[in-house]
């Protein structure tokens, strides 16, 4: 039988190791953490995002349904300006080691299908020569695992706060001009995890003093305890996404697997552990699934960095537009604007098997 080499425990990894062990290889995951739950630097902590949920536990072969739970409100500010968005196709899903996480639902199905796990594990530099061909790299938004294997990347800052609520079943997304990216909370199982992130540079104490101050008065809900985080995501660039790097096969987010717009990584990093999967035995048939899911990716960074962040800066003159138009003509009129620049499949987070 052959065996093949996962490291990192996360939601792709656990996602490729499945697949290979269905397809009769030994499969072995090293995981840095001590066990499964992936990283404890952003775990316990609960993410929304949007997901056709039948057509990703088709693909990915696995049901993850029982894991995923429907938003119940997403609340969208937009400065002052209160926007509720649609709830429909958006999702919670916890990542911790509790039995209530994805985490929990992907690991009982690596360990009926055979996968063997070695926590405490860490992929290093000095071993890179040594490991076979085909192994695959599925190391999430550590900073290590890019520097290690040169994958072109940008640092994000943020600040995070994570504890027990009552709300399960609520978000917000929160949209600043003192932050370039947006704050966003989310609630399931009994748990809220709330970020404030930017990309490429710090966020400032009195930007998190704002967001405090903004969401205990709109939202009613303060959160006294945060921590300084900071990660890595892949940037576009002719070097990505990549499949393969080198002898590897590359899986989840440090594939590149990750929405450039808005930052949804769930959809991709699933999608991505199916394809690393197939990359083992068939390159050809990985590299063009690959490259239908990831092929907007470039277009979409630039409607980033060309009209989404020039737009969202302007939060003052943009609260006066919504307010006038109102909630309802507001959201579809960018629902449609971003379609119309981006292309017909949207955001690759929002529909991650119709990019064709
Ligand atoms: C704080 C935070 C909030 C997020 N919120 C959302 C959200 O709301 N919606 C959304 O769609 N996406 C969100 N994302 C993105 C999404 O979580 C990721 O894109 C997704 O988890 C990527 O899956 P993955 O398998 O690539 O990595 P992960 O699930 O992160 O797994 C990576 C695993 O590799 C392990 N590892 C790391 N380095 C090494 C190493 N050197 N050696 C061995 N093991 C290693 C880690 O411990 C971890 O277990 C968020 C990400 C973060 C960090």
């Amino acid at each position: 039988m052959s065996e093949v080499l996962v490291y990192g425990a996360g939601m792709s990894g656990l996602v490729a190791a499945y697949n290979l062990a269905k397809d009769g290889y030994e499969v072995t995951v090293r995981e840095r953490e001590r066990s499964w739950g992936g990283s404890r630097t952003f775990n316990p902590s609960t993410h929304t995002t949007p997901l056709d949920l039948a057509a990703t536990s088709e693909y990915i072969g696995v049901d993850i349904s029982p894991a995923f739970v429907p938003a119940r409100s997403i609340n969208l500010y937009i400065g002052e300006f209160k926007l509720p968005v649609p709830t429909p196709g958006g999702y919670h899903v916890e990542r911790s080691d509790r039995p209530t996480s994805l985490d929990a639902l992907l690991y009982a199905k690596c360990v009926e299908a055979g996968v063997r796990f070695e926590f405490g594990e860490e992929l290093r530099k000095e071993d890179l020569d040594s490991l076979p061909p085909g192994t695959v790299i599925a190391c999430g938004l550590n900073e290590e695992a890019y520097r290690h294997l040169e994958v072109p990347c940008m640092v994000w800052h943020a600040w995070q706060s994570r504890g027990p609520t009552d709300r399960d079943g609520d978000a917000w997304i929160w949209m600043d001009e003192c932050i370039s990216e947006y704050g966003y909370c989310s609630m399931l199982n009994g748990i809220y995890f709330n970020l404030l992130p930017d990309y490429g540079q710090e966020v400032s104490r009195q930007s998190l003093e704002r967001y405090r101050e903004f969401i205990e008065r709109r939202e009613g809900f303060s959160c006294e305890e945060w921590e300084y985080v900071r990660g890595v995501v892949p940037t576009a660039s002719p070097d990505n996404p990549q499949l393969f790097r080198d002898k590897f096969i590359m899986c989840g987010t440090i594939s590149g697997a990750f929405d450039p717009l808005l930052g949804f990584g769930i959809s991709g990093a699933l999608v991505s552990g199916k394809v690393a999967a197939t990359a083992v035995s068939d390159r050809e048939r990985a590299l063009a699934e690959f490259e239908r899911f990831t092929r907007n990716f470039a277009r979409v960074f630039a409607f980033k960095q060309e009209v989404w962040r020039p737009v969202t800066s302007e939060v003052k003159a943009l609260e006066k537009v919504l307010a006038a138009l109102g909630a309802k003509r507001a959201f579809s009129l960018m629902m449609e604007g971003i379609k119309r620049s981006i292309g017909k499949t949207a955001i690759p987070g929002f529909s991650p098997l119709s990019c064709n």
